[in-house]
């Protein structure tokens, strides 16, 4: 069915438009903070892209001559859409016994031990069919657009065997053709060791290597490679060997890297070249000095430190500093950060690892467009770029960090179409 070209929209009157204008990407250091903001700012789109972005009277005839149906942003904060730039959103079923463990006293190691973890998420989703998982992931992304999120990397990884892995990756494809959001496929292709290869590491990284990666990506399911390089998954040769082979069928490597204990992985995403390396609660200074010469984004996750009640979060403040690109996401998961709500990602990363309200908004659009090789498209609202933006009902962009874990987005937009409107 042919759609027809979604009329022009003229957003007027924002009390803040966050255009995120102009400046080297990603961003780094003091350019982090820079918002571009414009008081009484407005955004005219046409096409699914962005015809003009600044002061609303500059726009008024403009938006005349396109007929554009005026949307009244008055006291209110138009923004980028978020970009949220590390998700696990393909899961069957939820982790509830394992948080309930888990406030119990039971340990990470315990509860995996128990059969939870991971290895449950496996069960269940080997067990579930692909309209299921669809339609659950198809549930959660509605919530994506209502809390302002227009654009998702999504994750595999709960497959732990080709046949499953392949039935996430599809059910991703599918989720393209159904849902406004923008979905950016990875495979995670070594996230956890299978318990029935327990005595076996060898034989499954090898099917790994010389069958899965090759399978997903000759049928274009993943953009990027993603492996678990920590404690009770993989180790750095075996992430090296993983991320390397997805190298070479074209996918760009993203790491899990320095979570629970110090591995070294951050200097192999350094190494590799990756889009990003991901977590770094444990990461040193060297290798802070190490990602700010690099292109290498650290995408920082805060919710899965606070839901796991870890005190240290990543050295946000520092990378910062150093000039290294700051990303930040919600690590959606069933196991460490069931949050799929970027503004509550913004007040964690603000109180928690000292981000100013700005920093953190670069983090969430731009950097973490860039971390998805998409910031000439996506994360800032420019002419000719998408029109993906997100109406908050905050007269001041601060407000939205300050009045955390509530819902602010009153409207998102994704490619010049209104795809959520709380009135
Ligand atoms: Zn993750």
């Amino acid at each position: 069915m042919p759609t027809r070209p979604p009329r022009a929209l003229f957003f007027r009157d924002a009390e803040q438009l966050l255009t995120l204008a102009g400046g080297p990407l990603p961003r780094r250091g003091r350019a982090l903070g820079e918002l571009g903001i414009v008081a009484g700012g407005g955004v005219l789109i046409q096409g699914g892209k962005i015809v003009a972005a600044g002061r609303t009277r500059d726009l008024a005839a403009p938006a005349r001559r396109l007929k554009a149906l005026p949307v009244d942003c008055r006291g209110r904060v138009v923004m980028p859409g978020f970009v949220d730039c590390h998700t696990h959103l393909i899961f069957a079923g939820s982790r509830v016994e394992d948080f309930q463990a888990r406030i119990e006293g039971k340990t990470y190691e315990q509860i995996a031990a128990a059969g939870g973890g991971i290895a449950r998420s496996a069960r269940l989703l080997a067990r579930a069919s692909k309209p299921e998982l669809k339609a659950q992931a198809l549930a959660f992304l509605k919530q994506f657009a209502a809390h302002g999120t227009t654009t998702l990397e999504v994750k595999s990884g709960y497959g732990l065997d080709i046949r499953n892995e392949i039935k996430i990756l599809e059910v991703v494809r599918e989720l393209v053709a159904s849902s406004p959001l923008e979905l950016v496929p990875t495979l995670l292709a070594a996230h956890a060791l299978p318990e029935r290869f327990r005595a076996r590491r060898a034989a499954y990284l090898n099917r790994v290597i010389r069958r899965l990666i090759p399978a997903a990506a000759r049928a274009k399911l993943a953009e990027f490679v993603d492996c678990f390089c920590d404690r009770g998954a993989f180790t750095l040769e075996e992430c090296r060997r993983v991320l390397e082979a997805g190298k070479r069928y074209g996918l760009a490597p993203r790491i899990h890297a320095e979570q629970l204990t110090h591995s070294g992985s951050c200097r192999l995403a350094a190494r590799l070249g990756a889009s990003s390396a991901d977590h770094l609660d444990k990461m040193s200074g060297a290798e802070i000095r190490l990602l700010a010469r690099s292109n290498v984004v650290a995408v920082l996750v805060p919710a899965s430190n606070f839901n796991l009640s870890t005190r240290r979060y990543a050295p946000a403040r520092r990378l910062i500093e150093a000039g290294a690109a700051v990303a930040l996401a919600t690590d959606f998961n069933p196991g460490t950060s069931p949050t799929l709500n970027m503004q509550f990602i913004l007040a964690l990363a603000c109180t928690q690892m000292r981000m100013t309200p700005a920093e953190a908004i670069a983090a969430a659009t731009v950097n973490a467009a860039y971390s998805l090789g998409r910031a000439e498209r996506l994360g800032s609202l420019e002419p000719g770029k998408q029109a993906d933006l997100a109406v908050m009902d905050v007269d001041d962009y601060r407000k939205i960090p300050y009045y955390f874990a509530w819902n602010h987005c009153v409207m998102t937009v994704k490619r010049g179409k209104i795809i959520y409107a709380r009135e």
